[in-house]
């Protein structure tokens, strides 16, 4: 699953390029970084692998949907729909620009159900904003048709999906535009840092200056800039990108690994007739970082997952209901909107009618689900090992 796990001489010699010429900004010092522009090079490898024409690196993925919301126009008191099962940036980089997260619930796609979304839009609704979750991608067609119907905007968070695909085309290149993460635990890292990818020019140049305080980045001389628009600094620095150019380098080397030992697992686990898998609407473009499974009660699956823990190889196996970063029903901070600034009236509003809001078809798949984390370092005896132990836990809940 994450990069991190074959590093190599590849991204020290590529950071080394960066300590060599002392200069780790993304910006300007055209002289002494001695043609040394790491950022812009992952920005045209990224385009050039999605097959987009236009990428923004920032600091983050967070970074990267909050430029890509304050883009694409939304704002104070409009409609974000998004997904029950996530990260909590999602709702985070709603609020931060001012905007209301309403949310919809997942299904065995685990992620959201088109027909959820097309009961939540209302008036406010102006974005939609499906997330690629574990890998695999959420059923586009019919989101994008949503949206065209009732002319909303497809944001697509694929932060946890770089290089996965949906009908042959790359998530996040589908939608208006498209975020990645490449912090440390993602598909390819650059330690901490995010991308932005769209096909529109304008979206771009909005990418551009609002990322780096409004800057328009025309002259050379970064101190007479203009600024057309009021921006933030999420720049990442060239040491970061240096990280994240060795890693696409090694991108289908990831990718087929996880391929390989997806099926692996996935074919141990198929010999338990109670077991059934996650529904992916292509499954050739899954990225395969995680294979996520099903048992048939929450009872059944907590038993699992106290059997996993008992035997040591709970670690890599997740029950997302239970955890308090991705599911809805540990974000009392959300239902109860303990912000450290004030929020205003539409997002209070919006909050409160979270409280108590009924997420039952969610519970109903996630407190079934367990996703386990494809390794890019296992030999296949370590896989073996743990598929074993994974359905003999399963056996002795059943
Ligand atoms: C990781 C992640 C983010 C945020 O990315 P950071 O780089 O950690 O800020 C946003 N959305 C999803 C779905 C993620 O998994």
């Amino acid at each position: 699953m994450p990069g991190f796990e074959l590093f190599g001489p590849e991204e020290k010699k590529e950071v080394n390029d960066v300590l060599d010429t002392g200069i780790y900004m993304r910006y300007g010092f055209d002289g002494p970084r001695k043609g040394i522009w790491k950022s812009k090079e992952l920005e045209a490898a990224i385009s050039r692998t999605l097959g987009c024409n236009y990428t923004q690196l920032v600091s983050s993925g967070t970074a990267a949907l909050t430029t890509a919301l304050a883009a694409l126009g939304i704002g104070a008191g409009d409609e974000v729909i998004m997904p029950t099962f996530t990260f909590v940036a999602s709702f985070e980089v709603i609020l931060s620009v001012g905007a209301v997260p309403v949310l919809v619930d997942v299904d065995d796609t685990l992620t959201m159900n088109p027909e959820a979304v097309r009961k939540a839009i209302t008036p406010k609704t102006k974005c939609v904003m499906p997330v690629h979750m574990c890998g695999a991608m959420a059923d586009l067609d019919p989101l994008a048709a949503i949206c065209k119907e009732h002319n909303l905007i497809l944001l697509e968070d694929a932060c946890q999906s770089f290089g996965a695909k949906y009908k042959g085309k790359y998530l996040g290149t589908i939608g208006h535009a498209g975020t990645f993460s490449f912090d440390f635990v993602k598909t390819i890292t650059c330690a901490e840092g995010g991308g932005i990818v769209t096909n529109s020019e304008d979206l771009y140049t909005k990418f551009d200056g609002y990322s780096d305080h409004g800057h328009d980045h025309k002259g050379v001389d970064r101190g007479a800039d203009l600024h057309p628009f009021i921006g933030y600094n999420f720049r990442i620095s060239e040491l970061h990108a240096a990280v994240g150019l060795a890693q696409i380098r090694k991108l289908e080397t990831f990718l087929s690994i996880q391929k390989k030992n997806y099926n692996a697992l996935k074919a141990i686990l198929s010999t338990v007739p109670e077991v059934s898998f996650r529904t992916i609407p292509d499954p050739s473009g899954d990225s395969n970082t995680f294979l996520c499974w099903f048992l048939p009660t929450e009872e059944i699956t907590r038993s699992v997952v106290a059997e996993l823990k008992a035997q040591g190889v709970l670690p890599g196996n997740f029950y997302w209901f239970d955890n308090n970063w991705h599911y809805i029903r540990k974000w009392d901070h959300l239902r109860q909107a303990t912000t450290l600034n004030r929020l205003n009236e539409a997002q209070e509003k919006g909050l409160r009618a979270l409280d108590g809001a009924d997420f039952s078809a969610s519970d109903a798949i996630m407190s079934r689900a367990i996703c386990t984390a494809i390794s890019l370092a296992w030999s296949e005896e370590q896989l073996k090992e743990k598929g074993e132990k994974i359905v003999a836990a399963i056996k002795k809940s059943l």
